[in-house]
């Protein structure tokens, strides 16, 4: 079994996927959102993936891919259908190709009618498919732009989708009720719109009469995607704090490592939010830290600069963590938390005073 991650964007309700290589450690992310780059790039790293590529199911209308920023920061090549209409890819996938991650890959299967280069993705087991918007969980894309056709999808996903093992997991590209993954058996059985009985016929029917609004995000990102996502202008990833070499984390905040903040100390504000009995205990701490307990921290502040550099120390690096958290919702705009806290600057052998006993 690949490893596998299902990954949501709140925003957009868009779903991305990432399928990796137990084994070599490559990975493919497929349909990936573009502020949620950060994010992704962090849990590549953390779980010591090599992102091969993105994968684009089809142009979207409601997000920017993050295609060509994550091949800014990682490397990756931008993967998507022929007939997608994108330009700027490395790749272009036919009906039938195959995408490699190690031992593992997807085929491309066409299934045109929400867009008309819209692709269905399927691991080569046919365990799990990735079907875009294509087939929703109990629904399906909208077909009434982009080159939409409600009869093309209908045919799509009975010849596509439907023909693939009863058992076949099915994820989607979006979900706007929390619905995580469906099965072939069950929508082909329970699809409000084509499943049961219902024919190509009813299922046209019912999609001209949606009445859906504009997409909010369309004349935005259908441009910026069909250059897989590539900014204006060419702007590197836009935000990233630059005072000290940072890594973001998967759980949400940035982290400094300790011979940077050694060499650093007279820039920094040094806050350790241990306990006052482990500050003077067995690990010592850092000459220049100040002693704010995590749960004393939101009422002690007046003390720091909020422009001057913060980071935060603890014994590991949990409670700081949760630190840089408090911080910035206080104002503070540099702020970084110690990796693996006192127990890794000792590790790295480097200077601490004040060392008592527990
Ligand atoms: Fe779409």
């Amino acid at each position: 079994m690949p490893l596998f991650r299902q990954l949501f964007d709140p925003v957009s309700s868009t779903y991305s996927y990432l399928l990796g290589d137990p084994a070599t450690r490559q990975a493919i992310l497929i349909d990936p959102v573009y502020e949620q780059a950060r994010r992704d790039s962090a849990l590549i790293r953390e779980l010591g993936l090599t992102l091969r590529c993105t994968v684009e199911t089809h142009v979207h209308a409601d997000h920017v891919t993050a295609a060509w920023r994550l091949k800014q920061d990682l490397g990756s090549k931008i993967v998507v259908g022929a007939r997608s209409g994108a330009e700027g890819a490395d790749r272009y996938v036919a009906h039938g190709e195959s995408i490699a991650f190690g031992a593992h890959a997807v085929l491309v299967r066409d299934t045109p009618g929400h867009t008309a280069g819209c692709i269905t993705l399927v691991l080569n087991d046919q365990s799990m498919a990735f079907t875009g918007d294509c087939l929703l969980v109990r629904g399906c894309g909208r077909t009434d732009f982009q080159g939409g056709d409600a009869r093309a999808l209908y045919r799509s996903i009975y010849e596509q989708i439907f023909t693939l093992p009863d058992t076949c997991l099915l994820y989607p590209g979006h979900d706007y009720r929390g619905n995580t993954a469906t099965s072939v058996a069950e929508e082909r059985s329970f699809n409000p719109r084509l499943g049961g009985r219902l024919s190509e016929s009813d299922f046209a029917g019912y999609m001209e009469n949606l009445g859906l609004p504009h997409p909010k995000q369309i004349d935005v990102a259908v441009p910026a995607n069909r250059k897989c996502g590539q900014a204006a202008g060419g702007a590197a990833a836009d935000g990233d704090p630059s005072w000290a070499p940072l890594a973001f984390t998967y759980g949400g905040f940035w982290e400094v490592a300790p011979q940077w903040v050694e060499e650093h100390l007279q820039a920094l504000q040094l806050i350790d939010v241990r306990e006052p009995a482990e500050f003077d205990g067995a690990l010592g701490h850092i000459s220049t830290a100040r002693l704010v307990p995590l749960g004393t921290l939101a009422g002690n502040l007046a003390g720091f600069e909020r422009d001057r550099p913060v980071v935060t120390v603890c014994r590991a690096g949990g409670r700081s963590a949760q630190a840089t958290l408090v911080l910035q919702k206080a104002g503070f705009a540099k702020v970084a938390n110690l990796a693996g806290g006192m127990l890794q600057w000792h590790a790295q052998g480097l200077p601490v005073e004040g060392v008592g006993q527990d």
